[in-house]
């Protein structure tokens, strides 16, 4: 029921019963009225009867009572008829004049009776002497009051019977009434109530669902804003306090600094030991940068292991250096404390690049891209180190955006070419094979070296697309020098760990081998250790599928990524390439020269082939070749060529004796 009708039926039943009252408030003084008519009714009779009783002791000589007050009593008796008809009022009462036409006419009736008999009265006493007791105006005399006496009972009668109708009225009309009024009363309260109890009802269930509603909406903000996992701001919340922290700074010429922390290896944590553990560490990385940082400033997690700190309110630009300098520093120090991820104690370390308000940028866009770069080089420079932005990573983000725009048209275009490097073996000096080396001849800037547009054809998707044509311009000039009679040994080639992740990538090499018609047994496909530490099941699979294939399998930079030697032994590979660093650094540190050894030793020892890059030196070709280490490759014996350049180097070469070639001669 709607509260506009609740409303009216409240108002009706109220009005009913004010009715209800009204009405019996009217018909109870009425009854109350109408009973000074009984006694009006009864003093007629009474006056009468006394004027009578009078009258005939005056009659049969009592001298004691006077005539006069007979006539009285006549009168009163009169005047009490009267005043029923025409109302009146003395000192006994007040009576009103009674409407009933039948009454009316009674009492009338008894008013000429009475006026008969006070006539015949008179007359009487008139006739004093004549109207003895027993004679004939006696015997009238006595006619006439009987006849009264007869109408002013008939009147007290009809009067009563009357009264006492309207009485029974009364009370059965009040008890139906407030027996009526009691049940509306129930119904109408009993109503209201269950009413109430449902809009109670309704209101406790409208508090809970707005209870709920405000629990799920902080939970929605909370999730929002809030990293799940480790309870630190997300990306959301965090470019809101950036900006507000840029906005106040601007305001109080501060400075703010951007602590773009990355975590070195993560994923390969995450793939040894689960991910639950990788969350646990995440959880504890976060903790520890909270505890790095003041109250005022921000810790957040932007993105799998990727975090940033916010510095705000520095008073200049030194002074940001200064801190910024020292937090990241505490940070590094104590994300490189061991962690217990229950029970296996991990270390980890990470790379920090900084970006500083104002100088690096002036909005929180540019910050943040400022501070990845700086991150990426601090990456680059061999992971663990803090490192802050300059103009010149600046330059490098705009040349790679550059490069990004017009590696497109240079793969469509077809604007690169091959070049080839070759190795030999140490010990024989015979050459065993040569690296396929990527260079972009772009028509304006010349020549573009892999370094600079490998890494963004991967970041922008174009990676596959770039390597299975340079795989197949390779495979061409393989068999181009096959059918030439040329045999320089195995050619590697560099294959992107993006490509060689994808589902296709057998299939694709596959097709070019019978396609172009090369022997897949010359051929090597040099893969860096993070694809296989990432992808442990599916390269297990595809490594034996490509060997089946007759394919042979490097593992490119060996020691620079995540060297967990023992993942070798699960893997089938045929060569290990041992980055150059080790090889310009074994006389520099002692530790450098122990690990070049051990990593040498673990090579010959899994019975593979160890290829060192990097040869400068006849130092170095003659120490690695102490090593046992069985080939190198190098600028010692020349720069990569092209192909027809390459040519004529060996054939030269090979005519003055200093160098063998593998199998067949020029
Ligand atoms: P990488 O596979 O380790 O190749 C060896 C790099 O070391 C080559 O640089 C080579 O020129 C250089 N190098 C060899 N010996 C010496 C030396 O004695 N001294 C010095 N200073 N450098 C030496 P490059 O050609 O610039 O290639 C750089 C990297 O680019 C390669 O490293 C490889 O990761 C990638 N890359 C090159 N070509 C390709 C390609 O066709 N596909 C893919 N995916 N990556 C490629
Ligand atoms: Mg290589
Ligand atoms: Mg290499």
């Amino acid at each position: 029921m709607q509260p506009r009708q609740i409303y009216i039926l409240t108002l009706m039943s109220a009005f009913l019963l004010i009715s209800v009252m009204s009405f019996l408030f009217y018909l109870g003084n009425k009854l109350l009225i109408e009973s000074a008519l009984i006694e009006a009714a009864e003093e007629i009779k009474i006056e009468g009867t006394t004027a009578h009783l009078w009258f005939e002791e005056i009659m049969s000589g009592d001298s004691t009572e006077s005539i006069d007050g007979v006539w009285k009593d006549i009168d009163d008796a009169d005047w009490y008829a009267k005043a029923m008809l025409d109302g009146g009022e003395n000192a006994e009462g007040t009576y009103f004049p009674l409407q009933d036409p039948q009454l009316r006419a009674s009492i009338v009736a008894v008013r000429k009776a009475l006026a008969e008999f006070k006539k015949i009265a008179v007359n009487r006493y008139n006739n004093f002497s004549d109207a003895v007791p027993g004679s004939e105006i006696d015997s009238q005399f006595d006619a006439v009051f009987l006849d009264f006496i007869k109408q002013a009972e008939n009147v007290e009668r009809m009067i009563k019977i009357r009264i006492h109708r309207e009485y029974n009225q009364y009370r059965y009309l009040s008890i139906f009434l407030i027996f009526v009024s009691t049940i509306l009363s129930f119904v109408l309260s009993s109503f209201l109530f269950k009413r109430e109890k449902n809009r109670t009802k309704l209101f406790e269930s409208l508090r809970e669902a707005k209870q709920a509603i405000e629990e799920k909406n902080f939970k929605l903000d909370y999730m929002a804003h809030y990293d799940a996992l480790t309870g630190l701001p997300n990306r959301v919340l965090f470019l809101d306090r950036l900006e507000q922290t840029i906005v106040h700074a601007m305001r109080k010429q501060f400075s703010v600094a951007l602590l773009f922390i990355d975590l070195d290896h993560f994923k390969a944590v995450n793939d040894q030991y689960g991910h639950q553990q990788g969350d646990q560490l995440l959880k504890q990385v976060s903790q520890r940068l909270r505890n790095c940082i003041r109250e005022e400033d921000s810790a957040v997690r932007i993105s799998g292991d990727e975090f940033i700190i916010i510095l705000g309110d520095m008073a200049d630009i030194n002074s940001a250096i200064k801190v910024s300098n020292s937090i990241a520093a505490e940070v590094m120090k104590k994300l490189q404390e061991p962690y217990d991820l229950d029970g296996s104690i991990i270390h980890i370390s990470a790379s920090t690049g900084v970006a500083l308000y104002p100088d690096d940028g002036s909005n929180a866009e540019i910050l943040i891209k400022h501070a990845d770069a700086a991150m990426y080089h601090a990456k680059s420079l061999g992971k663990n180190n803090i490192q802050f932005f300059s103009s010149e990573l600046n330059r490098q983000a705009q040349r790679q955006l550059e490069i990004e725009h017009n590696l497109r048209t240079a793969i469509e275009e077809d604007q690169f070419i091959l070049h080839y490097h070759p190795q030999w073996q140490l010990n024989s000096g015979k050459i065993s094979g040569l690296e396929v080396l990527v260079r972009w001849q772009h028509p304006e800037q010349g020549m573009i070296f892999p370094d600079e547009f490998i890494p963004v054809a991967e970041s922008c998707g174009l990676i596959q697309q770039l390597d299975l044509l340079i795989v197949s311009k390779a495979f061409h000039q393989l068999k181009s020098w096959n059918m030439t009679g040329f045999d320089f040994g195995c050619m590697a080639i560099n294959i992107s760990p993006i490509c060689f992740c994808r589902a296709d990538f057998f299939n694709n090499i596959q097709n070019l081998i019978s396609d172009i018609g090369v022997d897949a047994g010359s051929i090597e496909l040099e893969i860096t250790e993070s694809v296989l530490v990432n992808n442990v099941k599916q390269s297990q699979q595809l490594l034996l599928d490509l060997h089946r294939l007759g394919l042979r399998i490097a593992i490119d930079d060996f020691g620079t990524g995540y060297s967990s030697m023992s993942y070798l032994k699960d893997f089938v590979i045929d060569t290990l390439k041992i980055d150059r660093s080790f090889v310009s650094e074994y006389n520099q540190s002692k530790t450098s020269s122990v690990v070049l050894k051990n990593m040498i030793n673990l090579g010959i020892d899994l019975g593979l082939d160890v290829v060192a890059e990097g040869i400068e030196t006849i130092e170095q070709e003659t120490y690695l070749k102490d090593l046992n280490c069985s080939i190198g490759q190098g600028f010692l014996l020349t720069k990569p060529l092209p192909a027809q350049e390459l040519e004529n180097f060996l054939t030269a070469k090979l005519a003055d004796n200093i160098i063998n070639i593998a199998s067949k001669q020029v």
